[in-house]
């Protein structure tokens, strides 16, 4: 892990220099093309470090880490069926990108980077925000000026420049890659595979609290990072003789803004992009597409999607069972009352974000 990154349209291998967002040569997608082999270390580490070096991570790199992981898996009923939601909005900064810039920035601080950028609908830029603070990176955030209030008002307390670019959330993005072309180093957590590690020790950690692997997870999806590092890191503990198969994941995007949904059923990348609720997961273009799609289909799931309408309903029946979350996350509500017939158990729903990091929205 990490000493195999190649670009996955040239194969060129990554530099040992400098952090590169994509290949200088060709301009591809770098990724980890090794083989994740989980070995638990029996080391001292804060957060999901414990977990992070069992999957391979460089031992001489630092680990900045604000405490991220081990955050609390409670039971709830949902359509008369017991559900296990993980609650990763109770990470240090409020969601569950804590536990890929936690990796990724240490992966700055290995490589003497002092300063970079970053875009994001909020939450990235806030967990990014936060751990370069840890680090003391410089970081700026470009963000859409339409992003919640709070997530806002976090990134900038953190200490981060925010840039607010109006328009659409794509908007933002080409607004830090025209940066990026005049020299910044862009610590993008979409096109960089520093972050999927950190999200892969979520399946440890699942596994871990059940006692099993779960049956099936369910969990909203953006760029699909948190969906890759998930499946990487169950198909790494089926290598290790921890679990025996994968679970199945059901993948949830909101209609507003499915160009997964639409790859995964019709074959064609639909990137339209209307407002809704579910900032989070409002992305035209992911990155690692292909990826994200084989990576369902090989847990045997699929993709749903969930009407604007039912976003705060959903909001509302979480809460309703002590559990505050952000809209965005509130998609898995709708998807479970889609599809938990067809679900084995024990099913797992990520619940990514916190409520506090919206506006009252009604
Ligand atoms: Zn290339």
């Amino acid at each position: 892990m990490l000493t195999e990154i190649y670009c996955l349209r040239c194969g060129q291998a990554y530099p040992s220099v400098g952090l590169p967002y994509c290949c200088p040569a060709c301009g591809g997608i770098f990724d980890d093309t090794g083989t994740w082999n989980f070995s638990p270390v029996d080391a001292d580490l804060p957060g999901i470090w414990p977990d992070l070096r069992a999957f391979g991570w460089p031992a001489d790199w630092p680990s900045i880490s604000l405490g991220e992981g081990n955050t609390p898996l409670v039971w709830a009923e949902c359509c008369g069926h017991q559900v296990a939601f993980k609650c990763e909005f109770l990470n240090p900064s409020g969601s569950f990108k804590d536990r890929g810039s936690t990796a990724l920035v240490s992966a700055l601080a290995g490589r003497g980077i002092s300063m970079a950028v970053e875009d994001s609908s909020g939450n990235a830029g806030a967990s990014f925000a936060a751990y370069a603070a840890r680090a003391g990176i410089k970081a700026r955030v470009y963000a859409p000026a339409s992003a919640s209030g709070p997530k806002r008002a976090q990134i900038e307390a953190y200490g981060a420049d925010l840039v607010l670019v109006p328009g659409p959330r794509s908007a933002a993005a080409h607004a830090v890659s025209l940066a990026a072309k005049q020299g910044a180093t862009y610590a993008s957590h979409a096109w960089l595979p520093f972050n999927l590690p950190g999200y892969a020790t979520l399946a440890v950690e699942l596994t871990r609290q059940l006692q099993q692997p779960p049956g099936a997870v369910v969990l909203p999806v953006g760029q699909g990072g948190l969906l890759l590092g998930l499946v990487r890191g169950f198909q790494s503990l089926r290598r290790a003789g921890v679990v025996a198969s994968l679970p199945k994941v059901i993948a949830v995007q909101a209609r507003a803004c499915a160009p997964l949904w639409s790859l995964f059923t019709t074959g064609r990348l639909a990137a339209d992009e209307a407002p809704t609720l579910a900032e989070g997961v409002r992305v035209t273009r992911p990155v690692r597409a292909e990826a994200v799609i084989a990576a369902v289909q090989e847990t045997g799931g699929r993709f749903v999607l969930v009407d604007e309408a039912d976003i705060l309903l959903g909001r509302d029946e979480l809460a309703r069972r002590g559990l505050y979350v952000e809209p965005t996350s509130a998609l898995v509500w709708s998807a479970l009352e889609q599809t938990l017939t067809e679900l084995p158990e024990p099913v797992v729903a990520v619940l990514t974000g916190s409520g506090l990091k919206t506006l009252p929205l009604v």
